[in-house]
């Protein structure tokens, strides 16, 4: 995949050149509401909240990419492509 891209943005309401790149998970609070609650509800007898997955089917991972406007700087997520890995070239 090219390093930019012409794409239509939603906030410029015309065609601008993009920036392509993957998105990346951020760091895990691990004092956030939901992780605190799920490490509370793993805690004594009754074990996952969740079935634990052992293994996995897919070969690939769905992932994300990100379109940044290089005008306004407006990103736009292209979610649910499957790839091994994606290159960027220019
Ligand atoms: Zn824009």
């Amino acid at each position: 995949m090219p390093k930019s891209v012409m794409v239509y943005c939603p906030k410029c309401k015309k065609h601008t050149e993009h920036s392509v790149y993957l998105y990346r998970k951020g760091k895990e609070r691990a004092m956030a509401e939901g992780a605190r609650r799920h490490e509370e509800e793993k805690r004594g007898y009754g074990g996952q909240k969740y079935a634990e997955l052992v293994r996995t089917a897919k070969t690939t991972k769905k992932s994300t990419i990100m379109l940044k406007c290089k005008v306004c700087n407006f990103v736009i997520s292209k979610s649910g492509i499957r790839l091994r890995k994606l290159e960027l070239v220019e």
